[in-house]
């Protein structure tokens, strides 16, 4: 139950935090809410020998959002900020609405979305919607900043585009199109303290005539190493008038483009039938709330 004994640095400021990263490399891991981290620790799957606790640190806080360019989300938010928020939920509700199914209140009120997006997890929650509005991440070291698309940030099961020296400081999110749709939802074994069996978010566009799709972006979670974007979706659904014969062509390419496992929370006959499922739903809804855009 107890980790093994490690050192404790606690930064207060972007530099000292770049510093210690870059001084301590692969003897240290960056601790956030440590929702994730510390299980591990107590479960000596990891042991670091040093722990450099990002959380005092100002800088990566807190929900920018500046009409017409888009918002910024420092790393070390909490989920539950970003599930309560105003501008989030008004602006990127598929991503409050993730946010808001992380655990539990308590997890959420520990856990950061930068951490969410560096753990890795094939299932986890927030991936999915931010790569579904486009959004990218920021990496930043003692000498500059990196940003990349969050597809390309995670790259398989707990392998995520950090080099040595580099912290996760921020999430960009661009300014979405006043006609953009998105919703998002998940299948797991119950409500709360679940790890989604697949999770899923779809954005969707419609032309001026409200019947025909301007583009659309399926994104699906726990079904492959990473967030996976469909290709198929918007091949057989862009520029065409939408309708139901459409959508189960469209669920059903999801299914083929699913890569899913067997493991302790669902088969892989069964996740690939729940991407059918919430591929039918999302699909819909997203269509029936861009109708409704003014
Ligand atoms: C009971 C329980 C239920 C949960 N349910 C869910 C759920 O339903 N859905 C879900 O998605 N997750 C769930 N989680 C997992 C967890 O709460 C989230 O993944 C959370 O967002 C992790 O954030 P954290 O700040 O706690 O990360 P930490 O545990 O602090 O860190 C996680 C990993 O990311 C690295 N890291 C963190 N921040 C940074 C950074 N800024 N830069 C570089 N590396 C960084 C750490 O070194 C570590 O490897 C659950 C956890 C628990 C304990």
């Amino acid at each position: 139950m107890y980790p093994k004994p490690f050192g404790y640095y606690a930064p207060q400021t972007p530099v000292e935090a770049y510093e210690l990263v870059g001084r301590l490399g692969g003897k240290a891991k960056i601790l956030a809410g440590g929702t994730d981290l510390v299980i591990l620790m107590k479960d000596k799957i990891i042991s670091p020998e040093n722990v450099i606790d990002i959380t005092n640190i100002e800088e990566f806080q807190g929900i920018k959002y500046e009409p017409g360019k888009g918002m910024e989300i420092g790393a070390t938010t909490k989920n539950a900020e970003v599930q309560f928020s105003e501008v989030v939920k008004q602006k990127y509700p598929a991503l409050a609405y993730a946010a808001g199914e992380i655990g539990s209140s308590q997890v959420r009120h520990m856990g950061t979305i930068g951490g969410n997006s560096c753990n890795a997890s094939p299932s986890a929650e927030t991936p999915t919607p931010l790569v579904a509005y486009g959004a990218s991440v920021v990496v930043s070291s003692a000498t500059g900043e990196r940003e990349m698309p969050v597809e390309e940030f995670i790259q398989g099961v707990r392998q995520i585009d950090l080099k040595e020296g580099e912290i996760l400081t921020r999430i960009k999110l661009p300014e979405p199109s006043p006609k953009l749709a998105a919703k998002y939802a998940y299948m797991g074994a119950r409500d709360a303290n679940e790890i989604d069996s697949v999770n899923m978010a779809v954005a969707l566009e419609l032309k001026d005539d409200k019947k025909t799709v301007q583009s659309v972006k399926l994104v699906m979670g726990s079904v492959f190493i990473k967030p996976l974007i469909s290709k198929a979706v918007p091949a057989l659904l862009t520029g065409q008038e939408f309708s139901d014969d459409l959508v189960e062509q469209a669920a059903a390419a999801a299914q083929n483009e699913a890569k899913p496992i067997s493991d302790v929370r669902a088969s892989a006959e069964y996740r690939r039938e729940i991407v059918g499922v919430l591929a039918r739903r999302l699909l819909k809804e997203a269509f029936a709330a861009a109708q409704e855009v003014k």
